[in-house]
């Protein structure tokens, strides 16, 4: 079995020098993540507020956190302290409850949309027409304390490659559109967040430019 600092080593190698590379820590012990952390990794995601929380404390702290799980509200405000990019916003009461917790404590907060684009229905997440109604309204120009970075997508779990490409290729546009349209101007508007350990070679090719990959370098998560 190769070590975590061969996976890690191998996946440099191969990532191209613009990709952010998110090492997905969930249900692995600290010390797992400290190897990670010794071999030059500074981005970790997590799924779990509460499993996040516990692990801080322990890790040094120039580590970025990322938070790629689904959501709850009432969760929000125990992460927000934590957190350097929220990858999972997937409806607009969550962006509101995040912009609003933010202002109380007198913190931006990064965030990215996710988008629906698999055909699982099980996935969050915001559509196409979602986004453009959303820009569009009132009630986003009054979202201060958010700063919305770009977008994360999953593809469907599935062995048809033409499919995984036609997903990912639909996220990317759909950043495109955005960026075009409504952020033009702003620099932080640059995060494309797609790829996990199954797909992430072809979401680079599609445009990706943050892989979150958490089985290949930690190996299978023990539940
Ligand atoms: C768990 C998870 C990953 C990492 O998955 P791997 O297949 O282990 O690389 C990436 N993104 C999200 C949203 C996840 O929940």
């Amino acid at each position: 079995m190769s070590s975590i600092a061969d996976n890690i080593a191998h996946l440099k190698s191969t990532l191209p020098s613009d990709v952010t590379l998110v090492a997905v820590s969930k249900f692995h012990p600290v010390d797992t993540l400290r190897q990670a952390y010794d071999c030059g990794v500074r981005d970790f995601g997590e799924s779990r507020v509460q499993e996040l929380k516990a692990k801080v404390p322990s890790m040094p702290a120039d580590i970025r956190w990322h938070f790629i799980g689904h959501l709850q509200s009432n969760k929000v405000r125990a992460l927000l302290p934590l957190v350097s990019l929220i990858h999972s916003v997937d409806s607009l009461e969550l962006l509101r409850c995040i912009n609003r917790e933010a202002e109380r404590i007198g913190k931006t907060v990064d965030v990215l949309l996710q988008l629906h684009v698999a055909q699982e229905s099980t996935k969050f997440g915001f559509d196409v027409n979602d986004c453009v109604s959303l820009f569009g309204s009132v009630s986003f120009a009054e979202l201060t304390s958010v700063r919305i970075c770009g977008v994360m997508g999953m593809a469907t779990n599935t062995d048809d490659e033409v499919q995984i490409h036609r997903e990912f290729a639909e996220i990317r546009r759909i950043f495109d559109t955005m960026k075009q349209r409504f952020f033009a101007e702003a620099d932080y508007f640059n995060v494309v967040s797609m790829g996990m350990t199954d797909d992430y070679p072809i979401a680079i090719t599609e445009g990706s430019n943050m892989v979150r990959i958490g089985s290949y370098i930690f190996g299978p998560r023990q539940y």
